[in-house]
């Protein structure tokens, strides 16, 4: 069954879309990437996915039930975690989470433990007041707020501003351990490398509209990866003949620059038999990405 599932959702503010005839769907069980830069469109598919703002057309449901009809049932079982948390409050953490809990037709003894568990493992101290904690720290009771109820559907609308290496590690670990429960995951970033550790498949977002939906193995391998060398003399361009997936190339006294699309050992195999000094290996942009998407469809 698909737990997300939107035909042709479409939305305007006044006069200006935010996003036009929307087809998304998110298996059961999908950690689910909704990649695309900063306007695309995400947090209104998100927000009217939420019920908390109405489409101006087509439709949506989830756990197949649409979500205008039935937005308090079914946010029982959503876990939402929204791009900027703001709490202008002094209320201590736990008191602000077991407020939020107490709106769910849930244990409340579970819930209670869940919120420690939680907070133990992502290092929050929950008797600080909210008002005293850093950005990083609200943001893991945006966290903690948004996966105390165990919901069966976490949708994150760009989640991880804010945290840390090493707390984004522990983040995902933890999200990847929701969806090994059974979680499905709507997680939305305009960042390719977050979705790419983290999701199955990915739905590529711009200017209201999906472009591309597609496994993330298959959108990195065909997607171009631009490489920079650096060479202690000047290499002839014929090493590289031969060499399919290869465009952009750029050769000058000291520095090789190229874009490639394909098998990593084909290419490795010839930086080897060359004198480098330095090597850069920077992943595609979004803009990169889609202008690939644009060039072959
Ligand atoms: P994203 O989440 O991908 O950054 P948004 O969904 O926030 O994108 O925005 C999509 C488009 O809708 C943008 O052009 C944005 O300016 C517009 N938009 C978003 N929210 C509003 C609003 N409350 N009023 C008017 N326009 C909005």
């Amino acid at each position: 069954m698909n737990i997300i599932e939107t035909k042709k959702l479409t939305k305007y503010y006044g006069n200006s879309p935010g996003i036009i005839d929307l087809d998304l769907s998110v298996e059961q069980g999908e950690i689910f990437g909704f990649i695309g830069p900063n306007g695309a469109g995400k947090s209104t598919t998100i927000r009217t996915l939420l019920g908390l703002i109405r489409p101006t057309g087509g439709s949506a449901t989830i756990f197949g039930k649409d979500v205008v009809k039935f937005s308090p049932e079914i946010n029982e079982e959503v876990g939402y975690l929204p791009s900027e948390v703001f709490y202008y409050d002094d209320m201590r953490a736990i008191d602000l989470l077991k407020y939020s809990g107490s709106f769910y037709k849930k244990d409340q003894k579970v819930i209670a433990k869940r919120i420690n568990d939680l907070a133990a493992y992502l290092d929050l101290d929950l008797k600080k007041k909210i008002d005293d904690l850093s950005y990083g720290n609200k943001k893991k009771v945006g966290i903690i707020q948004g996966l105390l109820h165990q919901p069966k559907l976490i949708i994150l609308d760009e989640p991880t501003g804010g945290l840390d290496p090493l707390m984004q590690q522990r983040f995902f670990a933890l999200l990847k351990e929701e969806n090994k429960k059974g979680a499905t995951i709507l997680f939305s970033s305009h960042i390719l490398s977050e979705v790419q550790k983290l999701c199955d498949r990915v739905a590529i977002i711009k200017d209201g509209k999906i472009i591309k939906v597609e496994r993330i193995d298959s959108l990195i391998e065909n997607t171009n990866k631009r490489f920079k060398l650096e060479t202690a003399v000047k290499v002839d361009k014929s090493r590289f003949t031969g060499l399919t997936g290869i465009s952009d190339l750029v050769i000058t006294d000291n520095s090789i620059s190229f874009l490639y699309r394909g098998k990593i050992n084909d290419v490795t195999k010839i930086i080897a038999s060359l004198n480098l000094t330095n090597m850069l290996v920077e992943e595609p942009d979004l803009e990169e990405i889609f202008l690939h998407y644009y060039a072959t469809d």
